[in-house]
């Protein structure tokens, strides 16, 4: 099985969580920057952590075989500091680098002011620098977040086809479906999405514009989670062709659309400006 995870913060997993990656089959990431569970307190925090989810990330990943992509945007949530507005001028730079394949995290987390003029701001960063847009549903108050998600998506003239809205549930799939935008799912280990819950939604709204990821960050949370699915897809009746379109055909068509998906991992440098993942001498 060969797997595509289009949303896992590898910045928060270990060595170990690669490896266990690797071997599920696992090949290739996208790593969409996020808030980090304390506020950032200026820009600079950002500047660093967007050069590593450019950089040492996409390194490691890659001695461990697996392609590393990241998006890059200011997240919802801390589109409501003050100090951390000024990230959306630093947008544009990173919008031209290799390794980002859309804008994202962006969207609602309690749909205030600020939130709309973040959102807004970076769709619009999306359509100038051609690339998709990876949108966050809000955790509270789901379906209405969800809503009025899509209808900002449509104001700003993005094709649909170019958005996923991530983290869907039974409640707002069909909504998503029907606006012609991607549905995202983020199976978890205890509470929003699971596995079989997952299977019943691919068999009521089918394989097409359907992403799964684990979603996997610094929370209690499993990165082989798309691994799990695709087996509970297989149990469940669902052919081996199935199982690649949702797991890696979906996501390569999906963040292909950035023209800057490279899914071989190149693991011929052992070192990143003069750092590597070893521990103590050379053997
Ligand atoms: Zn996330």
């Amino acid at each position: 099985m060969r797997i595509f995870d289009p949303h896992i913060h590898m910045s928060s997993r270990t060595t170990d969580d690669y490896a266990a990656m690797h071997a599920a089959g696992v090949r290739a990431l996208v790593e969409p920057a996020f808030w980090l569970g304390q506020p950032r307190t200026n820009v600079g925090s950002f500047t660093d952590y967007f050069d590593a989810l450019v950089g040492w990330e996409p390194f490691r990943a890659s001695q461990f075989g697996i392609a590393h992509h990241c998006t890059i945007a200011l997240n919802p949530k801390e589109a409501n500091d003050p100090r951390c507005a000024p990230v959306l001028d630093l947008l544009p730079r990173y919008l031209e680098k290799d390794g980002v394949v859309a804008v994202g995290e962006i969207g609602y987390d309690s749909m205030t002011a600020e939130e709309d003029k973040a959102f807004a701001a970076q769709l619009a960063l999306a359509i100038d620098h051609d690339l998709p847009a990876m949108v966050h549903t809000p955790h509270r108050d789901k379906a209405a977040g969800t809503e009025r998600s899509i209808a900002v998506v449509r104001e700003s003239g993005i094709a649909p086809g170019r958005v996923v809205l991530d983290h869907l549930n039974e409640v707002t799939v069909a909504m998503v479906k029907d606006s012609g935008c991607w549905m995202g799912f983020s199976i978890y280990p205890d509470t929003k999405m699971d596995e079989e819950r997952m299977v019943a939604i691919l068999q009521e709204y089918g394989t097409e514009r359907v992403l799964v990821n684990s979603a996997a960050d610094w929370g209690k949370s499993d990165p082989l989670k798309t691994r799990k699915t695709g087996d509970a897809m297989l149990a469940a009746g669902f052919t081996d062709d199935d199982v690649d379109r949702v797991l890696w055909r979906n996501p390569v068509e999906f963040y292909g659309q950035s023209g800057r998906l490279s899914l071989e991992a190149d693991a011929a440098d052992a070192e990143f400006a003069g750092n590597s993942i070893l521990r103590g001498a050379r053997k």
